[in-house]
């Protein structure tokens, strides 16, 4: 029993089916493609995976329209491939790491940049510029069996029509197994954490009224309409 009402469990859509994944924490990987690292002013040489959170439920279905946050001016897209975790995982080697993915999908890892690079000067943490309310679109995740490849194909995003992130898989610095290894001997992952696991180069500022459409092979697409900011 609790003294207050418990908050709605967190989910996220499945791919030809009503079923839900719940969602337990969102972890995200830092620079995990050179290009990317290069445009944000920083060596891409392969040092070690960093990690940021953002609250379960910042996740929003594919379609639902998200309201321009406060607090920024220059609210940034970063395309990224998402992997939904399926099974216990504590000090995972990588060759094992791919039996506890239950799925993966197409996520936005929505940016206040302008908050973030604050951040960045003082040596202040990320969470208001990473973790804010609906900061977290993704598209339906597809069940492993299903997933033509987490190694390579075109990952991209297009606001109004127009090209602004493109690239492959094959180009993250720590791939999917990397990762899952690397965040397991830190922190025991459990059912229902999603790993957001970075993105390519081209990240850019979008605002009321725009329309993020992107995409990943072989794992669907999203669409993501920018709102008016809420009253
Ligand atoms: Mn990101």
């Amino acid at each position: 029993m609790y003294v207050i009402e418990p908050p709605q469990q967190a989910s996220v859509a499945v791919s030809g089916r009503e079923d839900r994944f719940p969602v337990r924490r969102i972890f995200c990987v830092g620079r995990n493609y050179a290009a990317h690292a290069r445009e944000m002013g920083n060596d891409p040489d392969r040092e070690p995976p960093f990690f940021f959170t953002k609250p379960a439920d910042a996740v929003v279905d594919t379609g639902v329209s998200v309201p321009y946050p406060p607090d920024t001016s220059d609210m940034h897209h970063e395309i990224e491939l998402v992997i939904a975790i399926g099974k216990p995982a504590r000090a995972i080697s990588v060759d094992d790491a791919m039996s506890v993915v239950w799925g993966a999908g197409v996520g936005i890892d929505l940016t206040r940049r302008d908050l973030q690079a604050v951040a960045k000067k003082m040596g202040r943490p990320w969470d208001f510029s990473k973790g804010f309310d609906n900061s977290a679109p993704i598209a339906p995740l597809v069940p492993i069996a299903d997933v033509p490849s987490l190694s390579k194909g075109r990952i991209y995003l297009e606001v109004n029509g127009e090209i602004r992130q493109d690239a492959d898989l094959a180009e993250l610095i720590w791939p999917v197994a990397d990762t899952i290894a690397y965040l397991s001997a830190s922190i025991a992952l459990a059912p229902g954490d999603l790993i957001m696991t970075g993105t390519p180069a081209g990240v850019a500022a979008v605002s009321a009224g725009d329309v993020m459409t992107g995409g990943i092979d072989g794992l669907g697409t999203i669409r993501t309409e920018i709102g008016q900011p809420l009253a």
